[in-house]
């Protein structure tokens, strides 16, 4: 009854309300006195659209088929798999919440959190190289790139012919971003760019990077600005690779700018909004993140319950012990609870409602689920859990890194309070 009432266009609620013989007095008022006003009444839901359940499952069709066959390999290998995003961008898969004009395919950003975790459910390192791409690299073009930024650069990004990179991290300069300190001085019609970033995720493989400079060292946060820099440039090259603990197959590079020649045209915004740039992309990103840790989550779940129903002690299936399922059982609220964060998040940034606070609660909530429900898995697994002939183990060293990038889960906290304690 409520949620016919809610549904209702304004005018009909208040002559409902005058008539007031069908609805309980609570149910009024809900609508006479609670948040709601009158005339921004919102339909409510927790269903998925049409458009989202569909993509949903063509991403999953093609995450299972292509992408989780070879991702133990991958990850044995560290190999970084730039013929699955090709692909991916042949799908349309790399351009989700853009518009088609941009070469993107006009959805929301819900169906690109459906995406990133069902990528992830698949493969965790294929999953944050999708999100990077999407959410650090093409949405700050998308959002403060000029027209003719974005058909030159987002339009290709949003196709998946190019790959796009985020480099804002430097060697002493991580959660503590105003410690950067690479340079950008204007010459002539150029900007040159001098530097090393670190932890670049697909970092040499990109060929579009959103770098961050400082043009102004004495204008402190006033003092940073973003570029669109194109790999290759005369001047940029790719140093160390890391070797890591997860997200194997997925490549993070150290960027070396040695008098990288960037045109003025490719200064993204306005100089001297670098940090503004770089703090809304990650609001983003993080709902990248907490759908790729969903993902891992839902992965781990679903091989330990498959697990406990097949693997006999004492004469029956473990699942059958309460102390598995009850685990299994915590695994599924925490996993929902923290796929209701992201969508609303994600519902959020879609709908111009503010989401910093959500994003950073998604973040935080998925991430640590990642690692409990991982880690829980392999438990679930006993001795086979910890052997790399199943996949809660890699899944266990996926779900690590969930809570540590784009902001780790100690700044999650200072954002979420910085929000609160207003
Ligand atoms: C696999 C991987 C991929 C990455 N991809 C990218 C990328 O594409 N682009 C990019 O720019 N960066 C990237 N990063 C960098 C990543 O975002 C940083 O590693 C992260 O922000 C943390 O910075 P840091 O490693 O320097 O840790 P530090 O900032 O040195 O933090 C160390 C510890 O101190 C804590 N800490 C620091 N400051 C505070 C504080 N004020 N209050 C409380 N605790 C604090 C942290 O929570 C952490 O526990 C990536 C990193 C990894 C490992």
């Amino acid at each position: 009854m409520q949620n016919v009432l809610l549904a209702l266009p304004p005018i009909y609620l208040s002559r409902y309300q005058l008539r007031n013989s069908l609805f309980e007095p609570s149910v009024l008022l809900v609508n006479t006195l609670g948040s709601l006003k009158i005339g921004e009444v919102k339909e409510m839901n927790f269903v998925l659209t049409e458009e989202q359940e569909s993509i949903k499952k063509l991403v999953r069709e093609f995450a299972e088929k292509k992408i989780a066959p070879s991702a133990a390999e991958r990850d044995e290998k560290e190999l970084f798999p730039r013929e699955i995003f090709d692909e991916l961008g042949k799908q349309g898969f790399l351009g989700i919440p853009y518009p088609e004009q941009y070469g993107g395919a006009g959805m929301d950003s819900v169906a690109y959190a459906i995406t990133v975790e069902e990528i992830s459910r698949a493969c965790a390192a294929t999953g944050i190289g999708v999100s990077v791409h999407t959410s650090l690299c093409s949405w700050p073009i998308y959002k403060y790139g000029t027209e003719e930024q974005k058909m030159k650069y987002l339009k290709p990004l949003a196709e998946g012919t190019k790959l796009g990179a985020f480099g804002l991290t430097e060697p002493n300069a991580g959660t503590d971003v105003g410690g950067a300190t690479a340079t950008a001085v204007l010459d002539g019609d150029f900007y040159v760019l001098n530097g090393t970033k670190v932890f670049n995720t697909n970092g040499g493989e990109a060929e579009i990077e959103v770098i961050f400079a400082i043009t102004d060292k004495d204008a402190g946060p006033k003092g940073s600005t973003a570029f669109i820099v194109e790999n290759p440039t005369p001047g940029l090259s790719f140093g160390r690779t890391e070797i890591k603990m997860g997200i194997r197959s997925s490549v993070q590079r150290e960027v070396i700018m040695q008098n990288v020649r960037v045109p003025i045209a490719n200064v993204l915004g306005k100089v001297g909004e670098g940090i503004k740039i770089a703090m809304t992309s990650l609001d983003g990103g993080r709902i990248g993140v907490a759908a790729q840790s969903v993902g891992i989550a839902q992965a781990a779940m679903e091989a330990a319950i498959k697990y406990s129903k097949q693997r006999v002690q004492f004469n029956k299936p473990i699942a059958s012990q309460q102390t598995i399922s009850f685990m299994l059982v915590d695994m599924a609220v925490q996993i929902e609870a923290a796929r209701l964060l992201v969508y609303r998040a994600a519902f959020n940034k879609s709908n111009g409602i503010p989401y910093g606070k959500e994003a950073a609660m998604a973040k935080l909530f998925a991430s640590d689920t990642a690692m409990k429900v991982t880690t829980d898995a392999v438990q679930v697994f006993g001795g086979y859990g910890y052997s790399r002939e199943y996949p809660v183990e890699r899944l266990m060293r996926d779900a690590k890194i969930t809570q540590i990038y784009e902001g780790t889960n100690q700044a999650m906290h200072l954002v979420i309070s910085g929000s609160i304690m207003r």
